[in-house]
């Protein structure tokens, strides 16, 4: 039995829908648990939806979502040429249920908002997919994963409760298997006790093919992505990338963590406790092998240099008032107020009076902390950065990458380098 992972790239259009059935027709006979995530950059325009209902933008709200239902419609309408395909419907209700909720205005919880809106994009994503697979004769059975799938309710980071999901997930999977269907259901998405839809952080799609992959026992959880594996770097910001064929669990959350957008960072736990391996493959080119990231890496494997570049990033540097030292008092002090406003630190480094930080820009959720700092300490920040790192460093890598730059802060460890540059 196997977990597939389908992300938002591979169902983005007709064309590539019917690519999937024809991938997960090579697969007919196995027990599979399907894993879709919204189509092309769905969630992206929802998050405007959500701003504008959040501003109270009631038209411009119920306009930009018309324009996602257009958009999704004419797909179906090239998928399915039976007007009166039941899916047709089944949409126009999964809509209803938005459009309501913008027509009644927000509340002043955005998180709520957020997730009760941008979770759309997986349920059409997936009543599309599961209606198509259906007219090309695979036979699949839709779940609704906020079932499945339980959580807190932290709005936009869902935590998992393990308990009532250990005990729903295998009795809903096992039934849609005997009954010899595939099952097909959200990622990113959880639900709560009282009802209400969560979601587990933006990408977190592999995160819940990993938890499905985990609770079943897999034997095998396949990311089927629009690159032909795990690469050495990004290749839209890197030339000359080369694909690593086999990873260890360790060198992929070291590179997931450093913020490779391969896989979500949260995946590899679920799959490495019960030594589950990832298979990252390419639904361009199915027939390939892509990478494999397992618990051990073959002895003498030579890692090529990985590089991860995070640009956007804010350099914040805090300093005592009154000279007294960045010791553990101020810096748990400091470190308690980014936990508070969980504000993820990329880098950070102290001195004898300062502290200083490497994090992502995101002005809305880093102004609270900042305001915040600044009672206690005097702050300073630094914009327009980025932020390489580089494992498995070699001198060629570093001469490359840091080339005509300004180089703001750097930590070196034995098998990583990382540097804030201008
Ligand atoms: N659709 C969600 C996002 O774009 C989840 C995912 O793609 O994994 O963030
Ligand atoms: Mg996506």
């Amino acid at each position: 039995m196997q977990v597939f992972k389908f992300g938002g790239a591979s169902v983005k259009n007709a064309a590539a829908v019917r690519n999937v059935a024809q991938i997960i027709k090579g697969f007919s006979g196995e027990k599979l648990v399907v894993i879709v995530s919204a189509m092309g950059k769905t969630t992206n325009a929802l998050e405007e939806v959500v701003n504008a209902h959040y501003q109270k933008n009631t038209q411009q709200a119920l306009d930009l979502l018309a324009a996602i239902k257009n958009n999704h419609i004419s797909i179906v309408q090239e998928l399915m040429t039976d007007a009166n395909n039941a899916v047709y419907e089944q949409l126009n209700q999964t809509f209803r249920v938005v459009e309501d909720r913008l027509q009644q205005g927000a509340t002043s919880n955005y998180g709520f908002e957020y997730d009760q809106i941008v979770s759309l994009g997986e349920l059409l994503a997936t009543q599309i997919v599961a209606a198509y697979l259906n007219t090309v004769d695979i036979a699949s059975q839709w779940l609704d994963v906020r079932h499945l799938v339980h959580t807190d309710n932290t709005y936009r980071e869902g935590q998992i409760q393990w308990k009532t999901t250990e005990k729903d997930i295998p009795t809903a999977i096992h039934a849609v298997w005997e009954s010899g269907k595939i099952a097909l259901t959200q990622g990113f998405l959880g639900g709560t006790p009282e009802g209400f839809t969560t979601t587990l952080g933006r990408e977190g799609s592999d995160y819940t093919a990993a938890v499905f992959a985990n609770i079943l026992e897999s034997q095998g959880m396949t990311v089927w992505k629009d690159v032909p594996g795990i690469l050495n770097a990004d290749p839209r910001l890197v030339e000359n990338t080369v694909k690593i064929p086999v990873l260890s669990y360790y060198e992929a959350i070291e590179m997931t963590y450093y913020g490779a957008h391969v896989i979500h960072p949260k995946t590899i736990k679920p799959l490495q406790n019960k030594g589950i391996p990832l298979y990252v493959r390419s639904f361009v080119k199915p027939d390939e092998v892509g990478t494999v990231v397992q618990t051990e890496l073959p002895a003498n494997t030579q890692l090529p240099p990985v590089v991860v570049i995070k640009s956007n990033q804010l350099l914040v540097s805090v300093f005592s008032n009154d000279f007294s030292f960045m010791a553990e008092e101020n810096l748990s002090d400091i470190y308690e107020l980014f936990a508070a406003h969980r504000i993820k630190t990329n880098l950070t480094q102290n001195a004898a009076i300062s502290f200083s930080a490497c994090i992502d820009n995101t002005p809305m959720r880093i102004e609270a902390l900042l305001e915040a700092l600044e009672e206690d300490y005097t702050v300073y920040k630094n914009e327009g950065l980025t932020l390489i790192t580089i494992r498995h460093y070699t001198p060629e890598a570093l001469e490359q990458h840091t080339e005509g730059r300004e180089i703001l802060l750097s930590q070196k460890s034995r098998h990583t380098i990382q540097m804030v540059v201008r």
